[in-house]
């Protein structure tokens, strides 16, 4: 989608640090990271939000999740834990409106979230 940073990052019109990349997703380090693991997981297809999955588009969480469960096992963070982050809309904290799963790791994460 034009004007979308996320899809930009995936054409690789901005420079990004991948970590994983396949048919349906592309995985790449927070340029602004809150814990000493923290990268983002999105769907190669722009996807606004959570609250665009639908019966098509939904299979996609599936695969970021097992693609998550891979990384978190290479970065070291898999028995220590970690946490996946979507942010859905204004109040939820989002500010890329494609959407995205968070996930932090390498540090004790405090809860509940600000
Ligand atoms: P959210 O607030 O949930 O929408 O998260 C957006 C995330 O994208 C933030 O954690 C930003 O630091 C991150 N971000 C924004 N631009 C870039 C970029 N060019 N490369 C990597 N991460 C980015
Ligand atoms: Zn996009």
């Amino acid at each position: 989608m034009e004007d979308c940073i996320f899809c930009k990052i995936i054409k690789g019109e901005i420079p990004s640090k991948k970590l994983y990349e396949d048919e349906f997703v592309y995985a790449f380090y927070d340029i602004n990271p809150e814990a000493p693991v923290h990268f983002l997981v999105i769907p190669k297809e722009h996807v606004k939000s959570a609250n665009d999955l639908n019966e098509k588009n939904m299979n996609v969480v599936s695969h970021i999740f097992k693609v998550i469960n891979k990384l978190v096992v290479e970065l070291g963070v898999s028995e220590s834990g970690y946490r996946i982050v979507n942010n859905c809309g204004v109040d939820g904290g989002q500010t890329v409106n494609h959407m995205h799963f968070h996930v932090l790791g390498g540090r004790n994460l405090q809860w509940p979230p600000g």
